[in-house]
């Protein structure tokens, strides 16, 4: 079947799929089909009969799940794909806070958004946030948004300025026209305020919060981030009553069991980017922490200038460190941990519907449901040996499928990929746009400059003193290994 079948307003039927509904009593349905109508998920059952004209996607030996729901990513960052790969969180800060990160114009952020909507379709994410903190002019502003709306993919636009302060840049009349000018309430492009709490006691982000309230904008913030924003931001925040249910805490990697009480008791959840959280030092991953307090939670992938960007990566991450955490801990009182207490279909809920709900977008997309908007992912590789056997659905999309096995993404009832291959993409663009700008900073930064913020330097380490190294046997068997 060739992409251009699919034209405005042919419904579409996905046929005899594994069916994760992720709807509130997690139905999953063997050989199920689901039929598009328009931007909505018309019906779904079994054997559906479907209006003429319908094109028909076999589905057969696939998982059908909702499109996956990203909640924290720096799109901006994308065009510098992989280059901190070996940062601490000190080095991103000074690379991007203190020293480079306003050499990036408004087109460097339009290539990075652009790329990264892409990046995020292809591997099924349909509603990523762009928590976009490099927006130093309106013009940059501007550009992200732009980059957005050129993008086939749901968003949440949650602009933000790392080179201000945030009582300042949200209390301009600049900023603030911006959002009132392009915030008009559409199902493919909501709004967030991203900033972050210093622990000031004077607390001067109330200003942000304010705007924020007047705006009707939630606000998504980094808490509890090792040495950055701590257990004050989240006391200040409580006690001037600016913590509400939409408001989400990314990582909320290292806080007090008290700060974890006024998150929990004000409804708001928490994002979590777990391959950051292990790489950069914000803390331990904190969702087994989160279990505990009943505090919900969604997945996101942060920043590609590190890490993965696709949900499969941050379901396994997620799950795999939560055991681990659990594990140790047992270990540490002599104890066997004989049954996980996190399973496989808790991630792929955090994936998909723990984002809608964190977003606000409960009513419209995150599960399978008639009415809903017809945001889909299709997991089916035929040619793969990890898509065959199919035997615990959850266990399949959190540990054994991955990007490759994206047969078929539809956002709003629009098909964006099939069989494989992105539809209606201008990758040819997308990649020049980006390489211009990685030759401009490269350029500009020099090459010495460039290398060194690629290559940190390693700290010295001391092989342990090892009594076995001057045995016969140990010489030997060196020897002859080699
Ligand atoms: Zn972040």
């Amino acid at each position: 079947m060739s992409a251009d079948q699919f034209t405005d307003g042919r419904p579409i039927v996905f046929r005899d799929a594994l069916v994760l509904t992720m709807d509130d009593s997690h139905d999953v349905l063997p050989h199920g089909d689901v039929l598009v109508v328009g931007d909505r998920i018309a019906e779904v059952g079994s054997a559906l009969t479907v209006p003429d004209g319908a094109v028909e996607i076999d589905a057969s030996g696939g998982i059908l799940m909702p499109g996956m729901i990203d909640t924290h990513r720096h799109m901006w960052q994308t065009a510098m794909r992989g280059y901190g790969a070996d940062w601490t969180l000190t080095q991103y800060f000074v690379w991007y806070y203190l020293e480079y990160g306003n050499h990036f114009r408004p087109q460097d952020i339009y290539a990075g958004n652009a790329l990264s909507a892409i990046d995020a379709l292809d591997s099924g994410v349909t509603t990523t946030v762009d928590w976009s903190h490099g927006l130093r002019t309106i013009e940059h502003a501007e550009a992200a948004l732009q980059s957005l709306r050129d993008s086939a993919g749901r968003f949440v636009f949650a602009p933000g300025n790392i080179f201000g302060a945030p009582w300042e840049w949200s209390a301009s009349a600049d900023f603030q026209s911006f959002i009132r000018a392009n915030d008009t309430g559409s199902d493919m492009l909501r709004f967030q305020l991203a900033f972050d709490v210093t622990g000031d006691p004077a607390f001067p982000e109330r200003t942000a919060f304010e705007v924020a309230r007047e705006l009707g904008l939630p606000v998504t913030t980094h808490a509890g981030v090792w040495g950055a924003t701590n257990d004050d931001g989240i006391r200040l925040m409580h006690e001037n009553g600016f913590m509400t249910p939409e408001t989400v805490y990314v990582h909320a990697a290292t806080l007090s069991t008290d700060s974890y009480q006024r998150i929990a008791a004000t409804g708001g959840s928490v994002s979590l980017s777990t391959e950051s959280e292990q790489s950069c030092g914000q803390g331990y991953p904190p969702s087994w922490v989160l279990r505990e307090h009943g505090i919900p939670m969604s997945l996101s992938v942060d920043t590609s200038v590190w890490f993965s960007s696709d949900l499969f990566t941050a379901m396994r991450s997620t799950l795999g460190a939560d055991r681990s955490w659990e594990h140790v801990k047992a270990h540490e009182k002599g104890e066997t941990v004989t049954h996980s207490h996190l399973r496989a279909e808790q991630v792929v809920d955090w994936a998909t519907r723990g984002g809608a709900k964190a977003l606000g977008l409960d009513d419209l997309v995150g599960s399978i449901e008639k009415g809903k908007k017809a945001d889909l992912v299709l997991l089916k590789n035929d040619g793969s040996p990890s898509m065959f056997p199919i035997l615990n659905p959850y266990g399949h999309v959190a540990l054994q499928a991955g990007r490759a096995d994206v047969h078929t993404v539809v956002v709003d009832g629009k098909v964006a990929k099939h069989e494989g291959k992105l539809v209606g993409e201008d990758l040819a663009r997308i990649r020049s746009q980006a390489e211009e700008t990685v030759e401009y900073l490269r350029s500009t930064l020099g090459d010495d400059v460039w290398q060194a913020g690629m290559n940190p330097e390693i700290p010295e380490t001391k092989v342990l003193d090892n009594p076995y190294m001057y045995t016969e046997f140990r010489t030997e068997a060196t020897h002859t290994a080699i």
